[in-house]
């Protein structure tokens, strides 16, 4: 109220008697961004072309277009373009006049008898389709008007003054009637005799045959189209002439524009576009509702003298917060008038709900009558983000409201999303049965998977093609292995004891693995900070999971082995150490965008610990020490990982498992420092590394010696056992014997890799000959070779 009354008082809040969208099942009026929340596509309507008879001229016929045959009983002008060039053609006895650009529409043969010029019809008298509306003035003649164009129909307006825009606008101003010949249910009036009482809609079909009969339609076939139906029940809207309320939006017109540009939109076309479009086409603000609930339009109106008065508060109708302010007990309020003393009542209008969204910036802190210090420092809002459908509606009613008053835009930064379809690009719909129950999606993958969903899904702006299956993906893809990544580390840490608050070993000192993912742990953060700056969650979310599997595939999968070894080394510290500052910074940077699998692992790792927060939402956001840095380190790691890629690919290509050590590989790059070359050879299994040349290839040394090729069979071997292990129900830790019979080159392999093997499978004994009662027996092949092979668990005291 106090802002209608700011509106009020700058004199943007009017009456009018103005067309405007209107549903004749909830009888009210709509705004043009409601209408534009209810467009639908493919809408089959009826399209016809319908014949006047000149008065003066007998089977002479202007020719008109219409899509809403229910008009034309309310049908009192037509209208004609002045610079359009028209004609008047003989087809059989009958002539007919249309623009020489839409002889198209002509069914059959014809002949232009003649060239019409457009100032020549105007004022011509026809004979109207119907007698049912009863004109005051001169009716049923040519005009003018500046809208008529060629780009469809005949160049010739049927106008129906009450159920059109322009239809309006241009009988006030050519003084033609304006009379209603349907009522506020959408019915045609009892006048109206053949159709009284029939929703317009369905009066259509009949309308059309009743011409027919009459000679009166030349053609009459249906189209498909876009057509606004309400937003709150789909029933088909009418465009219907109404006296209702107004907010002269136009009259801020350049100042909305101005301030729609100071706002940071994401992404930026859609405010330079589809708002700069909306804002460029601007009409006034149809306010008014015709409905029971909702907030009351505050005007009070005078019976005896028509004075009016706009209340801002409720103090001023000598009430408090604590009554009733909605219809009925509203309506019962009456004021003295100021002016003749008589009784002032209020209008039964209700205001538009996106006014009242649009209020929101005021409204929560009930500025100005109390917070007005707080209001000040958050007003206007750093960031609001809904989707698309929302620019005509809320995004305009705050950048509206927020101009009016205090002219600014209410928002800095907004981000739009795209509309959620379904996985073939539909809309999700009843009709369609296509529509994924949000409850469902969040009881079977959690909200961090749903919410990781949307945020690493598309670019911001794009549509979501949405199914169950994308979700399942996001915890496959990206939230198992974060999960699992927390797991191997809070199951070694709990084994171990390791103990977070330990002395640290210096960065410097730490293994290479460890200063590679804290240097990659700075530049993620650094990412993800600048993402975020730019109002761009996708690509935080997206350099987050690069990161969580650098760190499962990479760094954790090579550094298994240093959280085995059961002495608590350096190495070992360090190894803890970094993983644990690792996914500390992690769940900071991920919490807001999965603020509970964030939580529980912040809870497990540090929460209330060594002066940490007692939650990961109330920690400040991780700052990368500058010591992480090391760019080199980096540059070469991602050389060792491209250099690993390649050579697993030339394997493949060449047919050698990568079981089986190769010799040497020579590479086209300057030399690797040692620790990383270190980590090549093992990852490719191959023996030694050669530098020659540049360009960053890589070639095989593919000659297998005898020498080699036991070791690849003895690798073979230690596969097999431990199979057998697993089928005789061995534990992992389980101890064994190990017997073996046969000769060729498995049992040779066998005995040179002997304790090799021995260590691999934990056989505390390996010995040729037949097994005792009772071992597990098996006949290994391996590339065409056998070898008989027992296991047999030595018992444990
Ligand atoms: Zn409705
Ligand atoms: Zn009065």
């Amino acid at each position: 109220w106090w802002i209608l009354k700011q509106i009020w008082d700058k004199q943007l809040l009017y009456q009018g008697f103005k067309v405007v969208p209107y549903c004749p099942r909830d009888q009210t009026p709509l705004s043009s961004h409601e209408l534009a929340l209810g467009y639908q596509d493919d809408v089959e309507d009826p399209s016809v072309y319908v014949k006047f008879e000149l008065e003066d001229e007998p089977r002479t016929y202007f020719l008109a277009w219409t899509t809403t045959p229910w008009t034309l009983p309310g049908n009192v002008a037509l209208a004609v373009g002045l610079d359009i060039p028209y004609v008047r053609v003989r087809q059989g006895d009958e002539r007919y006049i249309l623009a020489k650009a839409r002889l198209s529409v002509l069914e059959g043969e014809y002949q232009v008898e003649a060239e019409v010029d457009a100032k020549t019809l105007l004022g011509k008298r026809y004979k109207p389709l119907y007698s049912y509306l009863v004109p005051d003035k001169p009716a049923f003649y040519v005009v003018d008007a500046d809208f008529v164009s060629v780009e469809d129909g005949t160049g010739i307006v049927h106008t129906a003054a009450a159920y059109g825009v322009d239809d309006l606008e241009l009988s006030l101003k050519k003084g033609i009637p304006v009379r209603h010949v349907v009522d506020l249910a959408g019915r045609f009036r009892p006048e109206v005799e053949p159709f009284a009482g029939l929703f317009v809609k369905k009066a259509d079909p009949k309308i059309i045959e009743d011409l027919t009969q009459r000679g009166l339609m030349y053609r009459a076939e249906t189209i498909r189209h876009t057509y606004p139906f309400c937003w709150r029940c789909g029933t088909p809207l009418l465009y219907y002439a109404l006296t209702s309320w107004f907010i002269k939006t136009t009259a801020v017109k350049d100042e909305l524009i101005r301030n729609n540009n100071l706002v940071n939109w994401v992404p930026p076309y859609v405010g330079t576009g589809r708002m700069a479009n909306w804002l460029e086409t601007l009409v006034d603000w149809s306010l008014s509702r015709w409905r029971y609930w909702g907030t009351p339009l505050p005007i009070w109106v005078c019976e005896q003298c028509d004075e009016r008065r706009c209340v801002g508060s409720v103090a001023e109708l000598g009430l408090t917060l604590n009554d009733d302010l909605h219809r009925p007990y509203i309506d019962r309020v009456t004021l003295p008038c100021a002016k003749c003393g008589g009784a002032m009542r209020r209008v039964t209008d209700l205001i538009d709900v996106w006014f009242d969204s649009g209020s929101m910036p005021v409204a929560q802190y009930h500025y100005p009558f109390e917070n007005e210090e707080l209001f000040k420092v958050r007003f206007p809002a750093d960031f609001i983000a809904e989707g698309v459908d929302q620019t005509r509606g809320w995004f305009f009613s705050l950048l509206a409201i927020g101009t009016m008053l205090f002219k600014q835009p209410a928002f800095k930064n907004v981000i739009v999303n795209g509309t959620v379809l379904d996985k073939q690009g539909r809309k999700m719909s009843k009709s369609l049965k296509n529509s994924v129950d949000p409850m469902e999606v969040m009881s079977k993958f959690g909200a961090d998977a749903t919410r990781w969903y949307f945020f690493s899904a598309v670019t911001i702006g794009n549509d979501y093609r949405f199914d169950l299956a994308s979700v399942q993906d996001v915890v496959r893809r990206f939230l198992l292995i974060l999960w699992n990544t927390y797991g191997f580390f809070a199951n070694y840490a709990r084994l171990d004891g390791f103990d977070p608050a330990g002395a640290a070993v210096p960065v410097r000192e730490r293994a290479q693995l460890d200063r590679w993912l804290l240097a990659e742990l700075a530049v993620a953060i650094a990412d993800v900070e600048k993402a975020m700056e730019a109002y761009d969650p996708p690509t935080a979310a997206r350099r987050l999971e690069a990161f969580v599997l650098d760190l499962s595939t990479w760094y954790v999968r090579r550094s298994r082995r240093r959280f085995w070894k059961s002495e608590s080394d350096a190495d070992k510290r360090s190894a803890y150490q970094t993983l644990y500052q690792v996914l500390v910074n992690l769940s900071q940077l991920l919490a807001p965008f999965t603020p509970f699998v964030s939580e529980t692992i912040y809870q497990n790792l540090a929460a209330g610990r060594q002066g940490q927060s007692e939650s990961v939402h109330l920690s400040d956001w991780p700052v990368a020490p500058t010591d992480w840095r090391d760019d080199e380190l980096r540059q070469q790691m991602s050389v060792v990982r491209r250099l690993v890629a390649t050579g697993l690919a030339a394997r493949n290509t060449a047919g050698l498992k990568v079981r089986q050590p190769l010799r040497a590989v020579t590479i086209a790059e300057r030399p690797l420092d040692p620790g990383l070359e270190a980590i090549l050879l093992e990852e490719l299994n191959i023996k030694a590394a050669r530098y020659q040349g540049e360009g960053g290839g890589l070639t095989l040394d593919t000659e297998i010696s005898p020498e080699l090729k036991l070791e690849g069979l003895a690798r073979d071997l230690v596969r097999k056992i431990q199979e057998l292990r697993k089928q005789s129900g061995f534990a992992v830790e389980d101890r064994i014997h190990l017997f073996y019979e046969g000769d060729g080159v498995l049992a040779e392999a066998l005995e040179r890799w002997r304790d090799y093997i021995a260590t691999e499978t934990l056989a505390v004994a390996v010995a040729r000959g037949a097994a005792p009662t009772g071992a597990s027996t098996e006949t290994l092949q391996i590339e065409g070779n056998d070898l008989r092979v027992s296991v047999v668990r030595v018992a444990t005291n």
